[in-house]
C-alpha cells in the first residue's frame, strides 16, 4: 500500500502522532494509499522551513538562476509525465485523455510561464519637483511577500496547485501547501522533483490533512504565515477570513461560482453544442468555470435543447485507462451523495428531467465507485435551487430568454461572479454582452480556453484578487516607493 507521507525541508516525513487517512480511488472506492496526516508540530516545521529558507540560499539566488530552477522543475514533471499521469487519474477518477491533455502539461507550463513572465516586468518611476529645484526621484521595487500558505482544491490537482506554486516562487517567496485530502498524490510527487531540480530544503513543502480543526486550519492560523492564496469553495473562503482576520494576513482567493451561458439565436449551433457539451460534463462538471445555467434563445430553445441532450449522450463514462472514455467519475462518495441530492431536488422542485438524473449502471468492477449521470434540466423557475446553488456535478438547467436585455439580467442573477460564456456570430451583440456580464472572465464561442498572461480571477462571491501573468505580482510581492532626494 502507498504510504504518502508529509514534505518538509526536504525530506519526506510521517506525523508524529501517527495518524493516517485513506486515499480512495474514487472509480472504484478501493483503498490504495495512506496519508499521514500533518498535524501542528508539522504544519509548525514546515513553517518554520519555509521562513528559514527564505534567508538562506533561495533568498540570494541571482534572478536567472532561480528561473532556470524553475524551467528544472517543469522538465522534472514532463520526464516522469507517467507517473504523474496515473497519479492525477487514480486519485481522482479522470481519464487520461483529459488528464494528458490538461492537468499535466499545464500543470509543467505553470513553471516555465511565471518563471518567464517575471524577468522583463518593469517597475515604475517618477521624478518629482521640490522647491529648492534639485528633485525627488521615485522609484519602486518588489520583494517576495514571505512564506505563503497554498492551499488547494480536488478538481485539477496539480494544475491548480502549480498555478500558485509557480508565481509564487518565481517571485523569490517560499510555500507550504495543503492539498486537498482527496488529492494528495501529485503534489507529494512534486516534492521529489523539487529536490532534484535542486530547489533547496525549505522552500517547497507539504502538509496533508483536512480543513478545520486539522490541518489547513493550523497553517491558515499560523503566526509566520505571511498570505494565503486558496482556491476553494466560497463557504471556506469566508472561514478562512474570519481565521485569518486579527493578524490581517494577505489574501488571494479563487472561490465557486454558478456560471452561465448565453446562447443567441444567431450563433453558431455546432460550435455552441460542442462548446456547450464541454463547459457541462469535462471533468464530471467538476471544473470551477463550468456551466450550470444555459439561458437559449426562444427560437432556437427546443433545437438546441435536443441536440446538447443528443451530444451529452454520446458520453462515455468509463475508468482512467481506457482509452475510450471521456467522462469519469465524482471525486468521492460524500460528493456524490451531495449531487444526487440535487438531482433529487430538481425532480421535487418541478425540473423537466431532459437527460440523465440519477446513477449509471457501470460494470461490475466499477459498480461501487461515485459515478453519477450526465443531467440535463429544463422547466424549472429562477429560484429553483438547482438553478442558484453550486452544484459541481455534470449537469445544467436550461432556460429560454426572448430580448439580449433579459439574457444579461438573468446572467448575473446570482451571487457568484466567476465566468460565463456568449454564443453569437454578431460581433458588437459579443462585446456588448460581454461588457455588462458581472465576471471574471467572459468567453465567446469558447470555453475554457486560458492564456496564462491574463488576469484571472472571481467578481462578487467568486473570488478576491486576480492572479495570471503579471497580476499575480500583485500577491505574490510587496510593492515598495523608495524616494531619493536629490
Ligand atoms: P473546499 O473549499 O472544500 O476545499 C479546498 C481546500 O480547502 C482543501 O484543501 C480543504 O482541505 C481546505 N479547507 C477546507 N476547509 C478549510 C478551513 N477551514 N481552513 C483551511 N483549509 C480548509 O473545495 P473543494 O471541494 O476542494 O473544491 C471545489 C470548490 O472549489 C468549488 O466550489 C469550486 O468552484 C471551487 N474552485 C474554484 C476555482 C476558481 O478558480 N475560482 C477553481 C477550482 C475550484
Amino acid at each position: 500500500m502507498l504510504e504518502i507521507k508529509n514534505f518538509i525541508n526536504g525530506n519526506f516525513v510521517k506525523c508524529v502522532s501517527g495518524k493516517t487517512f485513506d486515499n480512495i480511488n474514487p472509480a472504484n472506492n478501493e483503498k490504495i494509499g495512506v496519508v499521514y496526516e500533518a498535524g501542528k508540530e508539522e504544519v509548525d516545521l514546515a513553517v518554520k522551513s519555509a521562513k528559514a529558507a527564505l534567508k538562506g540560499p533561495w533568498g540570494k539566488l541571482p534572478l536567472a538562476e532561480r528561473m532556470s530552477i524553475l524551467h528544472k522543475v517543469a522538465d522534472g514533471i514532463n520526464a516522469r509525465f507517467d507517473e504523474f499521469l496515473e497519479a492525477e487519474c487514480l486519485d481522482t477518477g479522470k481519464p487520461k485523455s483529459l488528464a494528458s491533455h490538461i492537468d499535466i502539461p499545464r500543470g509543467a507550463s505553470n513553471f516555465k510561464v511565471f518563471a518567464d513572465a517575471y524577468k522583463s516586468v518593469a517597475n515604475e518611476s517618477f521624478l518629482l519637483d521640490t522647491p529648492d529645484g534639485a528633485g525627488a526621484l521615485n522609484y519602486s521595487v518588489r520583494t517576495p511577500k514571505g512564506v505563503v500558505a497554498v492551499i488547494s482544491p480536488w478538481n485539477l490537482p496539480l494544475l491548480l496547485m502549480t498555478w500558485k506554486v509557480g508565481p509564487a516562487l518565481a517571485c523569490g517567496n517560499t510555500v507550504v501547501v495543503k492539498p486537498s485530502e482527496e488529492t494528495p498524490r501529485t503534489t507529494t510527487l512534486l516534492g521529489e522533483v523539487m529536490n532534484d531540480a535542486g530547489v533547496p530544503p525549505g522552500v517547497f513543502n507539504v502538509v496533508h490533512g483536512f480543513g478545520p480543526d486539522s490541518t489547513g486550519e493550523f497553517l491558515t492560523t499560523h503566526p509566520d504565515v505571511d498570505g494565503i492564496t486558496f482556491t476553494g469553495e466560497t463557504k471556506t473562503g469566508a472561514a478562512i477570513v474570519k481565521a485569518c482576520a486579527d493578524e490581517i494576513r494577505h489574501v488571494s482567493f479563487e472561490l465557486g461560482g454558478k456560471n452561465p451561458a448565453v446562447v443567441f439565436a444567431d450563433c453558431d449551433m455546432d460550435k455552441a453544442i460542442e462548446g456547450t457539451t464541454r463547459s457541462v460534463f469535462a471533468n464530471c462538471g467538476q471544473v470551477c468555470l463550468a456551466t450550470e445555467r444555459v439561458y437559449v434563445e426562444r427560437p432556437i430553445f427546443d433545437e438546441f435543447v435536443a441536440r446538447l441532450k443528443s451530444s451529452a449522450e454520446k458520453l462515455k463514462l468509463g475508468s482512467w485507462d481506457d482509452e475510450s472514455s471521456n467522462m469519469g467519475p465524482l471525486i468521492s462518495q460524500e460528493h456524490k451523495e451531495k449531487v444526487l441530492s440535487y438531482y433529487k431536488k430538481a425532480k421535487d422542485e418541478g425540473a423537466t428531467v431532459v437527460l440523465g438524473g440519477g446513477e449509471p449502471k457501470m460494470s461490475a468492477e466499477l459498480s461501487a465507485g461515485s459515478w453519477v449521470e450526465p443531467t440535463i434540466w429544463t422547466g424549472l423557475p429562477e429560484s429553483a435551487t438547482v438553478v442558484r446553488e453550486e452544484i459541481f456535478g455534470p449537469c445544467c438547467h436550461i432556460q429560454p430568454f426572448d430580448t439580449e436585455e433579459e439574457a444579461v439580467e438573468l446572467a448575473n442573477d446570482t451571487k457568484y461572479g466567476l465566468a460565463a460564456s456568449v454564443w453569437t456570430e454578431n460581433n458588437s451583440r459579443a462585446h456588448r454582452v460581454s461588457a455588462q456580464i458581472e465576471a471574471g472572465i467572459v468567453w465567446v464561442n469558447s470555453w475554457f480556453l486560458r492564456d496564462l498572461r491574463t488576469p484571472f480571477g472571481g467578481a462578487k462571491h467568486s473570488g478576491i484578487g486576480r492572479e495570471g501573468g503579471v497580476h499575480s505580482l500583485e500577491f505574490y510581492t510587496e510593492l515598495k516607493n523608495i524616494c531619493i532626494k536629490l
